[in-house]
């Protein structure tokens, strides 16, 4: 079946394949590296992995860009703050952004663009367009005049022919024209770092950025522009406004944006005390496939309501997985080939391609994968399991793995909560006191695999995790 996204552009369920020959551009928008990205965020990059793996199961090569935004208005007044330079400030997130990545599984981009390493690409994009009579100055800043394209509001399909005086659609204080106008250069105020170029001492907007990076990799028109919804107005809508004015071309064909994560029905805030970054959920003992679970088993434009107890479900369903393939790996099944259960597995693996197809439907993909598991299971236990259905057992807990990726357990897997860090330390100065050294000596070897290092010092036992 033909893979169909819902286009957020045309509204509609389309059938996709690339526009050139078979490889996919793509381009999505890539975290700020002020702090560590949170759980929402990673909702959105879950997504755009599974959308990456669904791509490449139909046969499509990719070309994928992602940018890193490494200069903002958040992270200069955080470095300032700190006196640090916005390197050494950016590079510590970036660096934990990948991580937190790797953690999760999720596939690394082909083109990862820090904005920082394309700023004269951003000074020539502006000057183009104005010379295209797209763009006023005031105060040294360089605006976007959106008055100059006609298709702005295609996107997010509002209509902004009514008057939007006092509407405030930018979080930038510089003045301007009309309130959606928005800033493509920003001059630096007093003691902040900025670039000397041929259009003044400043800093890009976050919008060119994007459009620069994507234009300059991937061509005109993108096959896909993805992201979180919380994009789709102003960033992206701007995005277009900036691209389509640079080359007179439609700048994506496919829009694909994924919905909110709430917390325990609530919208995610550090006010609510319901705020988590990957990091600490890990730190909490939380295994990496779990959350990865969580966040990709809802379809990905519905909201996800992530809580403890569906973190914890996440975990059992990734459990009943792991049996199931040890079982199939190491059981003894009668010779020969029950054919009833050959046809339901050839079955259950068309429902799982299916249910991605349909506009990544993982709810529905993963319902066919587990009425596979009750069918396989209860087929061993009543000895209807031949070995001769194993090889195609395993092959599609295979496909199923090559888009969920949660079958293998991995290090940080193993990870241990403190508390239990703190018991195991405990018992080892137990059978210390009780000269049972062997026992400590296994303790210490125990959490050294599960990648806690131990020091013994006067002041008693430290630890750190590797
Ligand atoms: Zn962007």
């Amino acid at each position: 079946m033909a893979l169909r996204f819902y286009n957020t552009l045309s509204q509609q369920v389309e059938e996709f394949a690339p526009a050139n020959e078979n490889t996919v551009r793509m381009y999505t928008c890539g975290p700020t590296v002020y702090d560590f990205a949170h759980i929402g965020n990673f909702r959105s990059f879950t997504f755009i992995d599974i959308l990456r793996r669904a791509l490449r199961s139909h046969g499509f090569a990719l070309d994928h860009v992602m940018n890193i935004t490494d200069v903002d208005d958040k992270i200069i007044r955080n470095a300032v703050a700190q006196h640090k330079s916005l390197e050494d400030y950016t590079a510590a997130y970036s660096r934990a952004f990948l991580q937190d990545c790797a953690a999760l599984r999720l596939e690394r981009p082909e083109r990862l663009t820090p904005a920082t390493e394309h700023i004269p690409d951003m000074v020539a994009a502006i000057q183009q367009l104005t010379a295209g009579q797209h763009t006023y100055t005031s105060d040294g800043s360089v605006y976007f005049r959106i008055s100059t394209f006609p298709g702005y509001g295609k996107l997010s399909h509002n209509d902004f022919s009514g008057n939007l005086a006092g509407a405030r659609v930018d979080l930038d204080e510089y003045e301007k024209a009309d309130a959606r106008d928005f800033a493509l250069w920003k001059a630096p105020k007093e003691g902040e770092p900025a670039w000397q170029t041929a259009i003044g001492p400043g800093r890009p907007g976050w919008h060119i950025e994007c459009s620069v990076m994507a234009i300059k990799y991937l061509g005109a028109t993108l096959d896909i522009h993805a992201g979180g919804i919380d994009l789709v107005f102003p960033h992206h809508e701007n995005e277009i406004a900036q691209s389509e004015s640079l080359t007179g071309k439609p700048f994506s064909r496919f829009w694909l944006h994924a919905e909110f994560l709430m917390v325990e029905g609530q919208k995610m805030s550090k006010s609510l005390g319901n705020y988590y970054t990957l990091r600490d959920l890990l730190d909490r003992g939380y295994q990496p496939e779990a959350i990865r679970y969580l966040l990709a088993s809802v379809p990905y434009r519905k909201q996800l309501n992530f809580t403890f107890d569906g973190l914890k479900s996440a975990a059992t369903a990734i459990d009943r997985l792991r049996n199931l393939k040890l079982r199939l790996e190491t059981d003894h099944f009668p010779e020969g080939a029950n054919e009833q259960l050959s046809t339901r597995t050839k079955a259950a693996g068309k429902a799982f391609h299916d249910s991605l197809d349909d506009d990544l439907n993982t709810a529905e993909a993963l319902a066919a994968v587990f009425e596979f598991v009750r069918d396989a299971n209860s087929a061993m236990d009543s000895g209807e399991f031949r070995a001769g259905n194993a090889g195609e057992a395993l092959g599609f807990l295979a496909q199923f793995d090559s888009i969920f990726d949660v079958l293998a357990p991995s290090a940080r897997g193993h990870a241990i909560a403190d508390a239990e860090v703190e018991a195991r330390i405990g018992e080892r100065a137990a059978a210390k006191k009780a000269r049972d050294f062997a026992r400590a000596d296994q303790i210490r070897e125990q959490l050294l695999e599960q990648g806690i290092i131990l020091e013994d010092t006067k002041a008693g036992v430290r630890w750190k995790r590797k």
